[in-house]
């Protein structure tokens, strides 16, 4: 409501726009004064970290057809999933201390729909089991054997998701088996994805393999609709990375996005949410140096925004102006 006001306070165009509407209910109003004034940026696609770059390519294609948010946000970290290379997502990532690569994804579409899977093993594209979840099932989360059971039913082949150079690392880890996650090093990263389509409709998705060597049946913020990611198609869409443990104990995407409801731009809600994990950093008497998370957020004008704890996270942004990689502004400085 605050975020309408505004709007409405700056715009002469969009005071007689909201005259004509008088009769019509509140969110009719927003959309109209929204477009009437041409000041929504759509389509865009925001996703966390460099991978991001190749991901929005893939989400840009599906958008620029005027396809849907959700189709698009699927299509691009599908592209992160499948690349070994990228040792924090999918094929490729990193395992858990006993070897095992397990996964964590979540999507969720205009309508509030969601689905999610957890500690999935053998299966590379989590974000579409994700998606079955919520499309085919009467529940929003499978985890461990019975994601995997699932994905099977639904022509998902089994197989072997740790390769080589993991494998190898992960060896050597055994040798001291000393678990300390460090911010910004490449032992965890994970792709979220948000877009506002054609249509003006957002949709969300987010997957990870996690923290490196965490402990066999660990889950982080990923697949936790709220925590890692959370879209309101009336309001705005939120993700996250960095240390799941933080971003659940703040429910941090849901936390963005209530924020922008409340009339906060995408950029002060991400400053916000972060501000909660530095302020419960302190009271919890931990080292904020040893935390890292990171926000980005999209609002329904197609406004972005980004904030992060610590330098050294970046997010890709593809709009009408193309795909650029942004460095995130932050909290930390030392
Ligand atoms: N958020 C992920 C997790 O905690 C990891 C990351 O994004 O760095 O599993």
């Amino acid at each position: 409501m605050a975020n309408r006001r505004n709007f409405i306070k700056t715009t002469a165009i969009a005071s007689v726009a909201v005259a004509l509407n008088a009769f019509k209910d509140k969110t009719d109003e927003i959309e109209e004064v929204s477009s009437i004034s041409g000041k929504v940026k759509k389509p865009i696609v925001l996703s966390t970290w460099n991978f991001g770059i190749p991901a929005n390519e893939a989400a840009w294609d599906v958008l620029k057809k005027k396809g849907r948010a959700l189709d698009a946000v699927e299509t691009g970290v599908r592209i992160t999933e499948a690349d070994p290379k990228e040792r924090s997502v999918g094929y490729g990532g990193r395992p858990d201390r006993d070897g095992r690569v397990t996964l964590d994804a979540c999507i969720m579409d205009e309508f509030s729909n969601i689905g999610s899977v957890a500690c999935l093993e053998h299966i590379k594209h989590p974000i579409s089991v994700a998606r079955a979840v919520m499309e085919k099932t009467p529940h929003v989360m499978l985890v461990g054997e019975g994601a995997f059971q699932f994905a099977l039913s639904q022509g998902h082949k089994k197989e072997n998701l740790l390769v080589e150079t993991s494998e190898k690392e992960w060896k050597e880890w055994l040798k001291t088996s000393d678990y300390h996650p460090k911010a910004n090093i490449e032992n965890h990263d994970t792709i979220g994805m948000i877009a506002l389509d054609e249509h003006g409709n957002l949709s969300g998705a987010c997957t990870t393999s996690g923290l490196a060597y965490k402990m066999h049946g660990r889950v982080g913020d990923s697949p936790i609709i709220g925590a890692g990611l959370y879209v309101d198609n009336e309001i705005g869409a939120a993700t996250a990375t960095g240390h799941g443990e933080e971003v659940i104990r703040i429910a941090g995407c849901h936390l963005v996005v209530e924020l922008m409801r409340q009339g906060k731009s995408p950029q002060k809600a991400c400053e916000e949410a972060v501000m909660r994990i530095v302020k419960l950093t302190q009271i919890r008497n931990k080292n904020l140096k040893d935390i890292q998370v990171g926000f980005i957020a999209l609002n329904k004008k197609g406004e972005h925004g980004a904030y992060c704890v610590q330098g050294g996270f970046n997010y890709a942004k593809y709009d009408e102006t193309g795909n650029k990689l942004i460095d995130a502004a932050y909290y930390l400085k030392v």
